[in-house]
C-alpha cells in the first residue's frame, strides 16, 4: 500500500502488521479499520481493542460493539467493528531503552510467581493522545497538523523513578508503569495540548482531563491495582536496586510519533 504522504519527518508502512492493536503494542500494530482483516497468526501477540478503542468511542464514530473470541487473543476483548474508511490513529513518544528492558525483566521475574499471565510491552511508549478514529480522507491534513505543531520545539530530557499502577477505563485490564518525574511534567504536558488542540480541530476525543505520564512495562488482565499496590514496596525496592544509587533514569525525547492504521509518522524535534 502506498504511504499517504511522506514528509521530511519520515512516514513509514508496515505490511506485516496484525489486525488490532493496543496501547501496549502501539509502535507494531497496525488497526486499519478500513481494510479486510488479515487472519490472526500469533496466539498471545494480540492487543485488546477494549482499550484501545474504548466503549465510550463508540457513540462518537461510526465504530459499533462487536465481540470475538477472548480465546483467540490471551483472553482479552475486542470491541469495534470493522468499518471501511476508519483509522485507529494515536499520538507517543517511542521510548528504546535497554536499561528500561532489563527492569521489565527485573519485575517480571518479582512478579512471575504472585501474578499469573503478566505480559511485557515490547513497544514502549509515553502516549499523547487518546486512541482516536480517523477517516480516511483526513489523515494527511492531520499528520501535517501535528507536523506544525511539533516539528519546531526542541528536544529534552525526562527522568523516571516512580512506579505507577493504572487500568484502562474499563478496568478490564492493569499496568504497571514508570511515571514522568514531575519536574518534567511541563515539557511533556505542552507536546499533549499541541496534540490535544489538533484533536479539537478534527471533533476528537482529547487526552485525559488530569494526564499522568508514563511507560507502561507489563500488563496484565483485569483490574489488579490494589494487589499489586499491596505488593509495591517489594517492586520498588527490587527496582532501586537495579537502578543503582542514582534510583533513576533518563531519557532524551527527540522525536514525537504517529500511527494512523499501518502508517508511521515521525516528527523530529529540534
Ligand atoms: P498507556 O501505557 O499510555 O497505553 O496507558 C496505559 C493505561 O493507562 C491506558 O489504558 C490508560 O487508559 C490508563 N490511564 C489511566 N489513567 C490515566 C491518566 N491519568 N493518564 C494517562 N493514562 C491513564
Amino acid at each position: 500500500m502506498m504511504a499517504l504522504v511522506n514528509y521530511d519527518s519520515s512516514c513509514s508502512s508496515d505490511e506485516t502488521i496484525d489486525e488490532i492493536d493496543c496501547p501496549e503494542n502501539r509502535t507494531s500494530l497496525a488497526n486499519n479499520l478500513g481494510e479486510p482483516l488479515p487472519k490472526i497468526t500469533k496466539k498471545g501477540s494480540l492487543p485488546g481493542a477494549l482499550s484501545l478503542l474504548g466503549t465510550e468511542r463508540a457513540t462518537s464514530t461510526t465504530i459499533n460493539e462487536h465481540h470475538d473470541n477472548p480465546a483467540e487473543h490471551a483472553g482479552r476483548i475486542r470491541s469495534f467493528k470493522h468499518e471501511r474508511g476508519n483509522w485507529a490513529t494515536y499520538v507517543y513518544i517511542a521510548v528504546r531503552s535497554e536499561q528500561l528492558e532489563d527492569l521489565q525483566e527485573v519485575c517480571q521475574q518479582v512478579l512471575a510467581n504472585l501474578v499469573n499471565d503478566l505480559h511485557t510491552i515490547k513497544d514502549l511508549h509515553i502516549s499523547l493522545s487518546r486512541t482516536v478514529v480517523l477517516q480516511y480522507h483526513l489523515i494527511d491534513s492531520f499528520v501535517e497538523s501535528l507536523k506544525n505543531a511539533l516539528e519546531l520545539r526542541d528536544r529534552f530530557s525526562i527522568s523516571f523513578r516512580n512506579l505507577h499502577i493504572y487500568t484502562n477505563e474499563e478496568r478490564t485490564r492493569t499496568f504497571i508503569a514508570f511515571k514522568v518525574d514531575e519536574m518534567h511534567f511541563d515539557k511533556i504536558h505542552q507536546l499533549m495540548s499541541k496534540v490535544n488542540g489538533i484533536m479539537t480541530d478534527y471533533k476528537l476525543q482529547r487526552f485525559y482531563e488530569d494526564p499522568s505520564f508514563h511507560i507502561s512495562f507489563l500488563w496484565c488482565l483485569g483490574d489488579k491495582v490494589a494487589f499489586l499496590n499491596e505488593h509495591f514496596t517489594m517492586l520498588k525496592s527490587s527496582i532501586n536496586i537495579a537502578l543503582g544509587e542514582s534510583e533513576t533514569f533518563s531519557l532524551l525525547i527527540q522525536e514525537i510519533n504517529c500511527k494512523s492504521g499501518n502508517k508511521d509518522f515521525t516528527f523530529k524535534l529540534k
